[in-house]
């Protein structure tokens, strides 16, 4: 398991470790074809902000060779709102007054219809909130059964789960399974994940390991930048990425690197803000350091940013997301768990990526050949 190596890692190390990078480290990086959790230390540290533009081609050269000029399209979709939690950065935690939803069956039915009607989506998250009693395995198993004749691709981001949990969700169509550790600094979890099944660190963390077993197809990790040091946390991610792709080598890996936004929740102001210039060197180093993993920006970023970064080593986008329960269809004006900022249509952002010759894929072709091959 993941938290048996995390703990041999030293968190204060590290840091010092990244901040310590020297110009010759940052060449040394640059210049291998596979890099190590060292080298990207250095690609993300301070040291290697003069190299932008150069990691920039690497990037773009690398995710051309991998990729193609192409985007992978998908979709969110929140069916609950109900959550145990209480996470202090989300507006669904379990102390704030708001109304709770959970979508019934012909409501999820016909969020289905209303997003097949925005774009030829055909790769869906499904997003809920901790609640296992009233929103559990049945009734995601319930929903990708559902789901099965409007979409091919279908992923969840949910609490996590046992592993015979997951292998049963597999049975139901499940494809592919999101998760964010949120911050690998074990201390201050606790402090932003007080209470609930989420306050419990290890089984979080773990929970990658599970999915691994459970022979899920795709694996999406990723921390919420905003918490905690961004570049010990995601080298931290790194190692993680690492030990999975070594311990469970068929499995296809993403990553994400949410920056919190204003949640309506009382205002949780986060601890450290990345600029734009850093999101965009943390892309290129993770591309230089990855050229396989699928890198997913979401909705949060804002169009010009997207649009920008959509030829440097992005790979997977979601557009016209919504992000509160039933959005599409039922209930188009309830509260969001945070406000996106890129609020085009699945047209508009189809139709920026053509400019920029980049091919919007709806559908998820490895997953396609996959099936084919199996
Ligand atoms: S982040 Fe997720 S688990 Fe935490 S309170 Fe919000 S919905 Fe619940």
């Amino acid at each position: 398991m993941f938290s048996d190596e995390l703990r041999k890692i030293d968190w204060d190390k590290t840091t010092e470790k990244i901040y310590s990078s020297t110009d010759a480290d940052v060449r040394r990086a640059l210049s291998k074809d596979k890099c190590d959790v060292d080298d990207f230390m250095a690609l993300i540290s301070p040291a290697a902000e003069p190299y932008l533009e150069t990691m920039a081609r690497l990037s773009r050269k690398y995710t051309l060779k991998r990729f193609g000029k192409t985007m992978s399209m998908f979709i969110p979709l929140y069916l609950t709102n109900s959550c145990t939690n209480s996470c202090v950065y989300c507006g669904f935690h379990v102390s704030n007054k708001m109304k709770r939803t959970i979508l019934k069956p012909e409501e999820i039915e016909n969020e289905y219809k209303a997003i097949k009607k925005l774009a030829p989506f055909e790769n869906l998250l499904i997003v809920t909130g901790e609640n296992p009693v009233a929103a559990g395995v049945d009734y995601l198993a319930k929903a990708l059964d559902m789901a099965k004749p409007y979409f091919s691709n279908l992923k969840i981001e949910v609490m996590p789960l046992k592993a015979e949990e997951y292998a049963e969700l597999v049975r139901h169509g499940l494809n592919g399974v999101i998760c964010f550790q949120e911050t690998y600094h074990e201390k201050n979890y606790k402090v932003y994940h007080p209470k609930g099944m989420k306050s419990n660190f290890e089984w979080r963390l773990n929970g990658f390991d599970r999915m691994g077993q459970a022979g899920v197809h795709s694996i999406g990790m990723g921390v919420l930048i905003g918490l905690e040091e961004w570049r010990t946390d995601v080298t931290m991610m790194a190692y993680h990425l690492r030990y999975l792709q070594k311990t469970y080598w068929k499995t296809k890996y993403s990553v994400n690197f949410p920056r919190m936004r204003p949640a309506e929740n009382g205002g949780f102001q986060p601890n450290v803000i990345m600029s734009d210039k850093q999101l965009a060197q943390l892309t290129f180093a993770m591309r230089i350091f990855d050229h396989d993993v699928d890198i997913s920006y979401s909705t949060r970023e804002n169009a010009s940013f997207r649009d920008h970064m959509a030829t440097l080593g992005v790979t997977t986008m979601s557009a016209e997301s919504k992000t509160d329960p039933g959005g599409y269809y039922t209930y188009p004006q309830s509260l969001e768990q945070f406000h996106v900022s890129d609020e085009r249509t699945a047209a508009e952002v189809e139709k920026a990526l053509k400019k920029l010759g980049v091919e919007p894929v709806w559908k998820d072709w490895d997953q396609s050949f996959d099936h084919k091959s199996a």
